[in-house]
């Protein structure tokens, strides 16, 4: 499987998909959406998608990609994934 990493103002985000505590969460949303893109159905090449970035103004960082609640993450396949990532910015939230 293939995580797409275009996140760049995230600094260290690359180095964070491999944290255990991302791959935890990130298997927790694939069980959630049955291991498929929500958008076509594609069962190869997922990624776990966050449609808000949050970023704390009391810490003064970005969450961490697992901090977030799963009503914000979603499984796209990596053509979806790049289609979304072309067309929208993701939104950034000061929490
Ligand atoms: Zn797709
Ligand atoms: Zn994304």
């Amino acid at each position: 499987m293939i995580e797409t990493i275009e996140h760049a103002k995230h600094g260290s985000y690359r180095e964070k998909l491999f944290d255990p505590k991302w791959k935890a969460k990130r298997k927790q949303i694939l069980e959630r959406d049955g291991y498929r893109c929500v958008i076509c159905n594609n069962i190869t090449d997922l990624t776990v998608h966050h449609k808000q970035y949050h970023f704390s103004t009391r810490l003064n960082r970005y969450r961490d990609p697992w901090e977030y609640d799963n009503k914000y993450l979603i499984t796209l396949c990596e053509s979806c994934h790049r289609r979304g990532h072309s067309k929208f910015d993701v939104p950034t939230m000061n929490i």
